[in-house]
């Protein structure tokens, strides 16, 4: 072998070297500069991820404002429902409660105007055209009681046959109580009805129609009054006795004796006078 191949292998032999080493040099490099993207890439990926982390932070954060507020609002809306529940019931109850007991004061005023007008006397209007003499503002005290019965008709507790009677004889009372106590008035408080006749009273006073109320009570002569008809005039005489300054309740017999024998049967102590 000549000197100058062997120069020239040798040459050769370090070329490869030297371009093997430069590529292997260029390869480590390269794969560093790999490693260091790599690196750069996971230090950002970790940046990212801290900054995702600080998202997450700040997402939780914020669903953290949202619970405060959710919460709030909640606290907010049960407020308005707790005060409308509340207050609904309590203000509305009351107010029914009020409205209520107004209804029951009406209801009991109701009751009690119902009692008064029960307790009060029912009388039926039946004003005849006869038996009377008109008169106004005359003094009223002494209350006079009769019996009376229809003679004619098949009935003698008919009310109509008994006024038939009056009429025929133009005479009348004031009231008419029947036997179920039914209360009929014929002639009106003020007017003077004729049902006394000539009589006389224990204090001497006569004309006796002219300052008393005639009451007659259908009854036959050997008859006996119902609990009806002693209920009805004793309603009757107290409402007399509110509305006049009634001092006598007598019968008709205690007024006229010689002629006179009604109220027939009647047991006084029975009559409130
Ligand atoms: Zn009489």
């Amino acid at each position: 072998m000549s000197k100058q191949k062997i120069i020239l292998i040798t040459v050769i032999i370090l070329l490869v070297i030297g371009v093997g080493g430069f590529w292997g040099w260029r390869k480590i490099n390269s794969q560093k500069a790999i490693n260091n993207n790599q690196w750069t890439i996971t230090k950002t990926q970790k940046a990212i991820d801290n900054e995702q982390q600080s998202t997450d932070n700040s997402q939780e954060t914020i669903d953290n404002n949202q619970n405060t507020i959710d919460n709030k609002q909640q606290t907010t809306d049960n407020k308005p429902q707790a005060v409308t529940s509340n207050q609904e019931p309590v203000t509305g109850g009351n107010n029914q409660k009020a409205i209520d007991n107004s209804q029951n004061t009406i209801v009991k005023t109701q009751q009690v105007t119902e009692n008064n007008s029960t307790s009060s006397t029912k009388i039926v209007q039946k004003l005849v055209a006869w038996g009377f003499q008109k008169s106004s503002g005359r003094k009223i005290d002494t209350v006079i009681l009769h019996s009376s019965y229809d003679a004619l008709g098949s009935d003698p507790f008919s009310v109509s046959g008994v006024i038939a009677e009056y009429k025929q004889a133009q005479v009348s009372p004031h009231y008419l109580i029947a036997r179920d106590g039914t209360i009929y008035q014929l002639v009106s408080d003020q007017n003077i009805a004729w049902h006394a006749g000539v009589a006389k009273m224990p204090d001497g006073r006569t004309d006796v129609n002219s300052f008393s109320i005639g009451i007659e009570m259908i009854n036959t002569q050997d008859g006996k009054f119902t609990s009806d008809q002693y209920a009805a005039v004793n309603r009757l005489i107290g409402d007399l006795k509110n509305k006049y300054p009634i001092k006598n309740i007598l019968g008709h017999s205690d007024i006229a004796s010689s002629r006179k024998t009604d109220p027939w049967g009647i047991e006084w102590k029975k009559v409130n006078r």
